[in-house]
């Protein structure tokens, strides 16, 4: 069967699903207070149409397929879908991306649906902050749905962490020495340019390459050579004899769009060709008049010929998307 290539000849495997635009956060980055205008319910796509998405999309090279929000956890019939999904014959890897806040509840069900991994996006480890940052007072209830993901055998747990100037870089060195004490991989984000109330200015992006160097000067990082790993973008790294690793994921600073293997299924059926562009091509609707399997197929293969060669946040052109991360799916 045809596989998904790109102009650029980027072969596009991985495919992230938005599941849903709702949240039980509202994280300063991603959302106003008030949340953000929810998509109506008849616009989000059914189950069973991401499965048929996805079905085509594996047929044709996808190989990864990331579930994502909003917040993946809160849309009923979660674990069924899942457990669809890692049946699906040609998946090789299926993660899931969450807050973090009904993890407790799920890890299990999450592991008995067939799910191998988890990333859980934290990023203060104070109370104070948390609920700053999150504008929900979650603390405990994520630290302990990190313990629970690892007990029910999700390996390995990842911690995405966005890092801030002036809000949460103090926590750094904590959170890459969590890697000493548990097997988790802690990855940090730079901060990206969304439609946020908040605004993303760049002198509050920290660079990977500066946030190495603020642990390195405590305590030298080594790379990871292994390459077994499924780390995408990320650089990695870990401490001496530590059981878990530190990683690095630089879209701002260092972009890695050569390489990008990427397409984006909102939840109201639109196909994102990247991140920062707002160019979409709908799918919904061939979902639901009634076309054939081929039709979806041509707006797939479609999407991955209009993929942009890389995003512009480093040009002066470079306008802020109109979605956010959580309309978006991160
Ligand atoms: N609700 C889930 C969560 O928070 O993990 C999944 C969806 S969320 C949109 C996915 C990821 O996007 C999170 O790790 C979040 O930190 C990240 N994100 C959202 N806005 C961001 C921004 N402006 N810069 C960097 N990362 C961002
Ligand atoms: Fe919700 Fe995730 Fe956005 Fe935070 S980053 S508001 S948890 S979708």
């Amino acid at each position: 069967m045809k596989k998904l290539i790109d102009a650029y000849e980027r072969k596009i495997d991985y495919l992230r699903i938005s599941v849903t635009d709702r949240c039980n956060l509202r994280c300063v980055y991603c959302m106003p207070p008030e949340g953000i205008g929810l998509i109506e319910s008849k616009e989000i796509l059914r189950y069973e149409e991401l499965l048929r998405i996805a079905r085509i999309a594996v047929a044709h090279g996808v190989t990864k397929i990331r579930v994502t929000g909003g917040e993946p956890l809160v849309r009923k019939g979660i674990i069924e879908f899942l457990a669809a999904l890692s049946a699906m014959e040609g998946l090789e890897d299926l993660s899931l991306t969450t807050n973090g806040v009904l993890l407790k509840e799920f890890a299990k069900e999450l592991k008995g649906a067939g799910l191998k991994r988890v990333n859980v996006s934290l990023d203060s480890m104070k109370r104070d902050r948390f609920i700053k940052m999150t504008r929900g007072d979650n603390l405990a209830q994520v630290l302990e749905g990190l313990e629970e993901a690892h007990m029910a055998g999700l390996r390995p747990v990842k911690i995405n962490m966005v890092v801030i100037k002036g809000f949460n870089e103090d926590e750094v060195l904590d959170f890459a020495f969590m890697s000493k004490s548990k097997p988790y991989h802690v990855r940090f984000i730079e901060y990206m340019p969304f439609n946020t109330q908040e605004g993303w200015q760049r002198d509050k992006c920290l660079t990977a390459k500066q946030l190495k160097e603020m642990i390195d000067a405590v305590e030298p990082l080594i790379p990871v050579t292994d390459t077994s790993g499924s780390a995408g973008p990320a650089r990695r790294y870990k401490f001496k004899d530590a059981p878990g690793e530190v990683g690095f994921i630089s879209p701002v600073s260092e972009h890695f769009c050569g390489s990008c293997n990427r397409l984006r299924l909102t939840s109201d059926g639109k196909l994102r060709t990247c991140l920062f562009s707002d160019n979409e091509i709908d799918i919904r609707k061939a979902l639901r008049d009634g076309s054939s399997d081929e039709v979806v197929e041509h707006l797939l293969f479609k999407a991955v010929a209009e993929k942009p060669m890389g995003h512009q946040i480093n040009e002066n052109i470079f306008k802020k998307c109109s979605r956010t991360m959580s309309l978006i799916g991160g």
